[in-house]
């Protein structure tokens, strides 16, 4: 596995390289379980044994607010090496602290329909450093397919339409969110939690998986289904809610009833100073409708 950590290097590695493909990126801030994992292997699958899979380790400072989480987000390097190596992968990017961005940088990519509700709202400027910071690595290490989880499902979504409405040639390919054995889905930022608020994270996924089974046996008022996710989360005492929101899984707009497209609840919730988020994306199974 090569590591690379200048930028002209990389330019060089993927011009070298360029003939070797497909060449699939999966893009990280580190900190990696087995969520991120799980990309780097269908990265592998869509890459093939004659491609190439480049996962990325980069805490993007563009993407925090000043009052946010980067100067304290898990950083694990050597660790986070040793199990992209166990998985395969076979080069890592792992950009110098101030090699990605020119000190008077002042061009960045925005996105203004599907990052503008949910986590746009709690985080104004996110989605404006992750499009920006990806961009970059799309034209550094010009990949043909690039993974993302539906754990960020707003992400996700934001990204496909970056490629679409720029025209990059790469496809986005969505890995399923992983989840522990209870449920609550995999985070860089369960680190941060204390026992107790790590007990009660829990009813994160469980207040989505009652809906699931509210709109499995019909159910389609998005405001009634959003009020039981909100009593259930509120009976943890250590849970403040940031955002419950029932939108259309491809618009983002907030929707009243589930129709034929399903629905997409998405939620954010602090616990102490951490901020987690999850979702649920339900489709209807038109087979069933008979
Ligand atoms: P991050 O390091 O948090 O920026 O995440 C890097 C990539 O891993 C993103 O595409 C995330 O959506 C994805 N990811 C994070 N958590 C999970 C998870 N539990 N399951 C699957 N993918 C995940």
């Amino acid at each position: 596995m090569r590591v690379i950590t200048d930028m002209v290097e990389l330019r060089a590695w993927a011009m070298d390289h360029r003939a070797t493909r497909p060449r699939v990126l999966v893009p990280t801030m580190g900190a990696l379980h087995e969520g991120h994992l799980s990309l780097v292997d269908r990265a592998r699958i869509r890459a093939g044994t004659d491609g190439v899979v480049v996962a990325t380790i980069f805490v993007n400072p563009t993407q925090f607010a000043p009052h946010e989480d980067f100067d304290s987000y898990p950083r694990q390097a050597e660790a986070d090496l040793a199990m992209l190596e166990a998985r395969g992968c076979d080069v890592v990017v792992v950009p110098e602290r101030g090699a990605l961005y020119a000190s008077d940088a002042s061009v960045t990519i925005s996105e203004s329909a599907i990052g503008a509700g949910l986590e746009g709202v709690s985080r104004p400027h996110f989605f404006t450093g992750v499009c920006t910071v990806v961009a970059k690595l799309f034209n550094l290490i010009q990949p043909d397919a690039a993974v993302f989880g539906e754990k960020d499902y707003q992400q996700l979504a934001v990204i496909r339409r970056m490629v679409r409405d720029l025209d990059f040639p790469i496809e986005i390919i969505a890995g399923p969110t992983l989840r522990e054995v209870d449920g609550l889905a995999m985070s860089s930022r369960n680190a941060y939690l204390s026992p107790e608020e790590r007990a009660q994270a829990v009813v994160i996924s469980q207040s989505l998986d009652a809906a699931r089974a509210a709109m499995e046996e019909g159910m389609v008022d998005v405001s009634t289904l959003l009020s039981r996710v909100e009593k259930q989360i509120a009976t943890q005492p250590l849970a403040r809610i940031d955002y419950v929101a029932g939108v259309h899984p491809d618009t983002l707009e907030p929707i009243d009833s589930v129709g034929d497209d399903g629905l997409l609840i998405a939620v954010g919730v602090f616990f102490g100073k951490t901020r987690l988020i999850d979702n649920l994306c339900w489709r209807r199974n038109l087979s069933d409708a008979g």
